[in-house]
């Protein structure tokens, strides 16, 4: 009886077993994994964030279909600190790519993301990815920058901010047009974005596409421009959101939908000086280049049919530095062991397996620390608008606010919790203790320039 028994159990471990590995590895091709940031566009700039004259009917869509995120956080308060946050899944300060003045790389600088920083683009092509940049690079436009020199098999788009002229158009390592013709901008990329899904529908691949808009000058195009009853800014925004349309379609039309993670987000707050032609961050204060909340805190949508459940918003804590890890994992490789990662798995948030690994966040502008949040409170030790105040306020004590209930950052409640400042203040000198001094990559110049 009991020999039989065991027989039985081995017979059908000898056809289960296979059956079993057969069907998890054929299931296991690992996802595409898409990444569309945008540039300077608000919390409040979609539809679905709640704009009430620009018209985002395919982000919209896809919020719909997917999460979207209420608290969600770039790691920087203007471009390259943000982007090189994102492609590393490190705070800027560790990398050397953020500083007080020049706050982003221009035309004359002379660095870019250092060859040590290991990128989410390389990690994957290390894992047989296909890998493409299409957009707004700005992690540095010397050859050794380039993307094609940090994990991307192709790039096209521009290397910097579209104000800084003559603005190149660059495919791979090759300058193509200059200016680059800026309405054409966004149908162009859009187009190279699909065809490299379509190029690479048979194999796991990596798109990062970093537009170029909403960042001033505006450009839309012919059949966009005059078109949004929010004027020139919904033009741009309602042309990405088009694309936006494009790349999800594409993904739908070649079957490749249930395989494929896009984010969606943007590198940092609206740029308020800019008038009409600038974004809005709706209730939360201030935009671009500060450290208050219109700052840093970002659209976020996540997109996965048939692993992320439709139609979810989360208040959980999330950042960009967190598709790093994520993505990685999901790839079936492994984060960088010898550095300090500040991304943390966000698979337990995306699937609804569990709580939310991220419980603070550091807001820093520059090279400088201004503020803590954990859990729902944030201290800020300075404070600064984003552009057009000279000098930086310092609060000792720290200001306080509970921004879940005080989004706006309106009722500074430190005096009510000492012992929450308390705690803030020793996150800070915990987290001051993980930096180490590096090169700052911004500050050096081109010779003669
Ligand atoms: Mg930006």
């Amino acid at each position: 009886m009991l020999v039989r028994g065991i027989l039985h159990v081995i017979v059908a471990c000898l056809v289960v077993v296979p059956a079993f590995f057969t069907t998890v590895f054929a299931a296991d091709r690992p996802p595409n994994l898409v990444i569309i940031f945008a540039d300077d566009l608000g919390y409040a700039d979609l539809g679905c964030y709640g704009h009430p004259t620009i018209r985002t009917p395919n982000l919209d869509r896809m919020a719909a279909e997917g999460m979207r995120f209420t608290q969600f956080y770039s790691a920087g308060e203007v471009c390259t600190p943000s982007r090189a946050a994102l492609m590393t899944g490190r705070l800027p300060i560790r990398s050397g790519m953020c500083s007080d003045n020049p706050r982003v790389l221009f035309p004359a600088s002379a660095g870019g993301i250092p060859d040590s920083e290991v990128t989410l683009a390389e990690v994957l092509k290390d894992r047989g990815y296909a890998t493409m940049c299409v957009g707004k690079w700005h992690l540095g436009h010397l050859p050794q920058y380039l993307p094609t020199k940090h994990g991307f098999d192709g790039y096209f788009g521009i290397p910097y901010s579209n104000d800084m002229k003559p603005t190149p158009l660059m495919r791979n390592e090759e300058t193509i047009e200059q200016p680059a013709v800026q309405e054409t901008l966004t149908p162009r990329y859009t187009e190279e974005a699909v065809r490299f899904i379509k190029d690479n529908r048979d194999k796991p691949f990596f798109l990062y596409f970093p537009h170029t808009y909403p960042h001033t000058p505006l450009h839309a195009s012919d059949r966009y421009r005059g078109t949004s009853p929010r004027g020139l800014y919904g033009d741009v925004v309602e042309e990405l959101d088009w694309s936006v349309g494009q790349v999800l379609q594409a993904l739908r039309d070649l079957g490749l939908a249930e395989n494929t993670l896009v984010f969606f987000t943007s590198d940092n707050g609206p740029w308020l000086i800019r008038g009409a032609d600038g974004g809005s961050a709706g209730l939360l204060r201030d935009g671009k280049g500060s450290t208050w909340e219109g700052g840093m805190r970002e659209p976020g949508i996540a997109w996965w049919p048939g692993r992320i459940k439709a139609g979810r918003v989360t208040t959980a804590l999330g950042g960009t530095m967190d598709l790093f890890p994520t993505f990685i994992k999901l790839a079936g490789g492994e984060v960088p062991k010898d550095r300090v990662i500040d991304g943390v798995d966000m698979s337990p948030i995306l699937f609804g397996t569990g709580p939310s690994n991220r419980h603070m966040h550091f807001y820093y502008r520059g090279a400088r620390l201004m503020a803590v949040r954990k859990g729902p409170w944030k201290a800020h030790l300075m404070t600064q608008i984003g552009y057009g105040q000279k000098e930086a306020d310092t609060h000792d004590p720290p200001l306080l606010f509970q921004v879940e209930q005080d989004p706006s950052e309106r009722f500074d409640v430190a005096k009510e919790h000492p012992d929450v400042v308390a705690d803030l203040l020793a996150e800070i000198e915990r987290h001051k203790a993980t930096i180490r001094p590096v090169k700052c990559q911004l500050t050096e110049r081109l010779p003669g320039k």
